[in-house]
């Protein structure tokens, strides 16, 4: 017989975050320790949360799995706010070169690049696109992620950009994960298009974005705003068009050049500005006063050997902090959650309460979903973690290596170790 649902019983610690928006600046570090907590699962829903005996009382507990958590942590799930997560191909080769130390000039002359991406990503098969992202949602899964965004932007044309939005969506269809799509059409403009980043954009916004609204592919509008790429001038003119279309935004902001990227997410109501190495401090208070979630991707810049985004001046300047993983076939092959905890605790000065802030529920803010998940409430939905160790302290001192033992979404175990 099928069980009304789940009671994962005395743990060491049940790490809450608890929260129905994002956290900002000095709140990050409030991360609500339970000792001894249990939490109940109704169903699909976490029901209650604190002392076993007050959040079981008056239920017949035959009618529940019950976890026994004793030397165990329990979070709420992570979520990876921001994957490119379909794509057809690899550029392991590319990779290897730039090691050996070929500069990316040199790396584009011979193929590679974007555009590389982009061709393999014509080229594939539905169902190849589909089953290789299957895959990487497994490796996700694995390191506790229970949420994950995925980015289109590797078609660069109508047909082939709406063939990557089915593909993640069929995603969600078919795996345990909850996929987020977003369309990221402005990407790069490609190389022989007529006009280009002017008409390039205009075709975007004129032709795929209603296209994609009518169809349903994507909740999100997203661009890579850069120098020489797209400029502030052309990007506003994309965002307008989402905006009209309504379509929620985030952009790929002041990532190589302090171009004003924040200000415009700010400019624009979006939900999140990511990358921001290069933020200036008006982009930093801008980003405040709309309430735009800074989204950090340290293993991008670790990849790349850039210096790392200001992580503490955002947060000292009261700005919500997301952590992603940015996983993507060029710049950052990597969905390592226990290396983006290394490098943010290590190398960002972050603290290991703000990372689990970033990771959960501010992840989930990322994705204008801070209010069905990313924290241990009533009424959220029943993503949870059991991490081996008694305490969350050993989540960063264990770096490089994920303490994630059990993986539950909507109340339902989906992994175990
Ligand atoms: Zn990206």
């Amino acid at each position: 017989m099928n069980k009304k649902g789940l009671i994962i019983k005395e743990a060491s610690q049940v790490v809450t975050v608890s929260g129905f928006e994002s956290k900002k600046g000095a709140e990050m570090q409030e991360i609500g320790v339970i000792p001894g907590g249990s939490v109940l699962v109704e169903g699909e829903t976490i029901a209650g949360v604190g002392d076993f005996d007050d959040i079981t009382r008056g239920l017949r507990l035959e009618d529940y799995d019950i976890i026994e958590a004793g030397g165990k942590t329990v979070t709420p799930g992570f979520v990876d706010s921001h994957t490119h997560v379909i794509f057809g191909g690899y550029r392991a080769d590319e990779y290897n070169w730039r090691l050996r130390g070929d500069s990316y000039v040199q790396i584009m002359a011979r193929g590679g690049g974007i555009i590389k991406s982009v061709t393999q990503t014509r080229e594939a098969g539905y169902e190849d696109l589909v089953a290789a992202g299957l895959r990487r949602l497994d490796s996700m899964m694995r390191f506790g992620v229970t949420t994950v965004e995925g980015k289109s932007g590797y078609g660069l044309d109508l047909e082939t950009e709406m063939k990557q939005l089915r593909a993640t969506r069929a995603l969600g269809d078919r795996h345990p994960l909850e996929v987020v799509a977003t369309f990221l059409g402005p990407h790069a403009v490609p190389k022989d298009f007529e006009g280009g980043e002017m008409a390039f954009i205009r075709y975007m916004a004129e032709e795929v974005l209603p296209v994609i609204k009518k169809e349903n592919l994507a909740e999100f509008a997203d661009i890579f705003t850069e120098k020489n790429i797209f400029e502030l001038a052309s990007s506003r003119i994309y965002l307008e068009a989402a905006r009209a279309l309504g379509f929620k935004i985030k952009m790929h902001a002041d990532e190589i050049h302090p171009l004003g990227g924040a200000e415009l997410a700010a400019e624009f109501g979006a939900v999140s500005a990511d990358h921001l190495l290069k933020v200036s401090d008006e982009g930093i208070a801008k980003m405040r006063e709309n309430k735009v979630v800074a989204t950090l991707l340290p293993l991008t810049a670790f990849s790349l050997k850039a210096d790392y985004a200001r992580a503490r001046d955002m947060i000292d300047g009261g700005l919500a902090v997301a952590l992603a993983t940015d996983m993507n076939p060029g710049s950052c092959f990597s969905e390592s959650i226990p290396l983006i905890i290394a490098l943010s605790t290590l190398y960002m000065g972050m603290t290991p309460e703000e990372t689990l802030t970033a990771l959960t529920l501010n992840g989930a803010a990322a994705l204008d979903r801070s209010h069905i998940i990313g924290s241990i409430d009533p009424g959220k939905q029943g993503d949870l973690l059991i991490h081996e160790f008694d305490s969350y302290e050993f989540i960063p001192y264990h770096f490089g290596v994920s303490t994630v033992e059990t993986v539950i979404k909507k109340g339902r175990i989906i992994y175990q170790r």
